[in-house]
């Protein structure tokens, strides 16, 4: 076991549908601990570099889209293995294959863009989360 923080962002999505304290009320009922936690509005910069992964997909522009429907709410979230833990809660990208009783299958879109609209972003590594946790929080906003 080891302690970690991830990065989660609530999506506009999970902000449209009222289900950011639902969310995270699965995330406290883990013993998972908040750290940080602020709204902030999305930059074409700043999901540049957060989705540099997905870049050149032909998908790419709808996710930015998508990601600046509204402010999203970031989350440093501790815990033992928090990373894989949240992951697994959240369930596979696509909401449609998500089963039921993971987040994304309970609140992600069946239809359309289930594989955009899921909810919630995690961290998937252990480095992943330490860029990603610089990136949405300044120095002073994580609070041990
Ligand atoms: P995850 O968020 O599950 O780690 P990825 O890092 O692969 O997934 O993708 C980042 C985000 O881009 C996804 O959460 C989703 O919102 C969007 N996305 C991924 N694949 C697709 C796709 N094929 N069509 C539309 N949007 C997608």
């Amino acid at each position: 076991m080891s302690l970690e923080t991830s990065l989660i962002l609530f999506k506009p999505d999970a902000v449209a549908k009222n289900v950011v304290g639902t969310v995270l009320s699965r995330f406290e009922a883990e013993g998972f601990r908040i750290r940080g936690i602020k709204m902030l509005a999305l930059s074409d910069e700043i999901l540049a570099e957060h989705y540099s992964h997905i870049a050149d997909k032909p998908f790419f522009p709808s996710v930015r889209g998508f990601m600046q429907e509204s402010p999203v709410i970031a989350l440093a979230l501790e815990g033992e293995n928090v990373i894989a833990r949240v992951r697994d809660l959240l369930g596979p990208t696509d909401s449609k294959a998500a089963a039921a009783g993971t987040i994304r299958g309970d609140f992600g879109d069946k239809e359309g863009d289930a594989k955009m609209r899921n909810v919630c972003h995690a961290s998937d590594s252990v480095e992943a989360a330490a860029d990603e946790l610089k990136r949405f929080f300044k120095e002073g906003e994580i609070f041990a």
